[in-house]
């Protein structure tokens, strides 16, 4: 079977966030079930496309409205990603040192119809083309509806929704950049009264998949004005939870922290990383440490840590350190508590994922008070590294952490307010000073597996069952 995943992100070669995590691992674990799984993605002028050498596979030329671009598929030579690796290069579009940016209709919308392009040049179509986030939502509808690609017509596509408050919207007056299609087609373009490739994906895949099955129950009632869409497609709408690939995420063979640990020592082995930390961040070493890794914008909570912090280090003795970047009012103002608590709390504003180990590594506790979490990595990650995490109950938080009260092994709760969050960091500071518990509860999480070998099937067995009606 060839699957073909089409992605924005993927890592090691460019990641934003979760999405690229689980476009860099799923294919490597489907691989090893037997499929040939591969990833179609932009080149994107990064370190990874500075640091490798590429081999030159197909150069196209692509037509968007009035324009014409040259295009080229490159492909990485001598690397070991565990899946094969093709990278749309478009130099005026896409290759730029970012990946996602203020203005990027005509950069994706040029990606998707050169990723075709070249897909239906090759003599060994695909079974199945698997399609991640907005940035790919129209492809459903191109293979479907636009006679250049009347070849793939038949080929199941899959869609999955790793965050549904993005949806590429556009104005109807870019209709014309997509390839030529049936006009009497464009309502399936529509949602109101914009141009919405996710709302075109959820229409147009024969599957739609989010990544947890609490986020997939949320969108029936919350999707950021897609609701009724999603309730009315329901009937081929499923959650699969996603896992982590536990060749990179692995305690005891991460490079990126000062020392390796297993079960068996992990309480020395965080120890370690801890204490790298607090040296680095002027913290105290014997503290509870709480860690927060993420992107700072609203939807992990992040307007109400500033409240949230200031309570805690004033009334709590913790330190907090926290990682992260995105709105700018967010940055500066939890950069401002440095200050107002030194040797309690730091914060490194930017993205580094050297320092995102060392920090689930040496965290005693992470915080996650998401208002959104389709899935959520960073909770698996921390249980991994036996570090406990406190959530608020949403989304894929709710199907992989359950509150200690209730026989788990995390905090959760439901109010997440400045208070509500407040009280779960309260609970979990008591719960530090139970050393027998804390080090218990450590070995118990780390045992947990979220490895994709049981998602990775789910996605198998669902291809294998659109592939029966192809
Ligand atoms: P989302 O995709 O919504 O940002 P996820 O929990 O699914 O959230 O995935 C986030 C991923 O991005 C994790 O691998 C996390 O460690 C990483 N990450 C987020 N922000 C940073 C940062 N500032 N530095 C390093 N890694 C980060």
């Amino acid at each position: 079977m060839k699957i073909i995943h089409i992605s924005a992100e993927c890592y090691p070669i460019a990641k934003v966030g979760g999405l690229a995590d689980v476009v860099g691992a799923l294919p490597k674990y489907q691989n090893t079930a037997k499929t040939t799984s591969q990833v179609v993605m932009p080149f994107y002028k990064n370190k990874y496309t500075q640091d490798h050498k590429f081999k030159i596979l197909y150069e196209g030329h692509l037509e968007m409205g009035n324009d014409s671009l040259d295009f080229k598929v490159l492909i990485p030579e001598n690397d070991h990603l565990g899946f094969e690796l093709f990278l749309v290069d478009i130099p005026e579009l896409l290759y730029k040192d970012y990946v996602y940016s203020e203005n990027d209709t005509d950069r994706f919308l040029a990606f998707q119809i050169a990723a075709l392009d070249w897909i239906i040049q090759d003599m060994q179509l695909p079974d199945i083309i698997h399609c991640h986030d907005h940035h790919t939502g129209l492809i459903p509808f191109m293979m479907s509806h636009v006679e250049q690609y009347k070849k793939l017509k038949n080929t199941p596509s899959i869609f999955t929704i790793h965050n549904a408050q993005y949806q590429g919207w556009f104005s109807h007056d870019k209709v014309d950049l997509i390839p030529r299609f049936p006009l009497s087609h464009i309502g399936l373009l529509d949602w109101d009264n914009c141009i919405n490739p996710l709302a075109t994906a959820i229409k147009c895949a024969w599957q739609v998949t989010t990544v947890s099955p609490s986020y997939m129950e949320e969108l029936k009632l919350k999707a950021n004005g897609l609701e009724d869409l999603i309730n009315s497609e329901s009937q081929k709408c499923c959650g699969i939870l996603n896992g982590i690939d536990t060749e990179v995420w692995d305690p005891e063979k991460d490079g990126m922290i000062p020392a390796k640990y297993g079960i068996s020592n992990c309480d020395p082995g965080k120890q370690v990383s801890k204490d790298w930390l607090c040296e680095k961040f002027e913290l105290n070493p014997k503290k509870p440490l709480f860690v927060f890794i993420g992107r700072l914008v609203e939807e992990k909570g992040a307007d109400l840590f500033y409240d949230v912090f200031d309570m805690a280090l004033k009334d709590l003795d913790i330190s907090i350190l926290l990682l992260g970047s995105g709105n700018k009012t967010f940055e500066k103002r939890l950069s401002t508590l440095t200050k107002k608590y030194p040797k309690k709390y730091n914060a490194y504003i930017g993205y580094d994922e050297e320092l995102s180990h060392k920090m689930y590594a040496g965290g005693d506790f992470l915080l996650m008070p998401s208002r959104v979490e389709p899935c959520g990595l960073n909770q698996m990650y921390s249980l991994r590294y036996g570090t406990i995490p406190i959530v608020n109950e949403i989304g894929g938080l709710k199907d992989t952490v359950l509150d200690i009260s209730d026989g788990g092994f995390g905090f959760s709760h439901t109010d997440n307010t400045v208070e509500g969050i407040f009280n779960s960091i309260k609970r979990a500071n008591q719960f530090y000073s139970n050393i027998t518990k804390l080090k218990e509860t450590r070995k118990v999480i780390m045992q947990i597996d979220h490895s994709w070998d049981a998602s990775a099937k789910q996605y198998i067995n669902l291809y294998k069952s659109l592939i029966q009606y192809s």
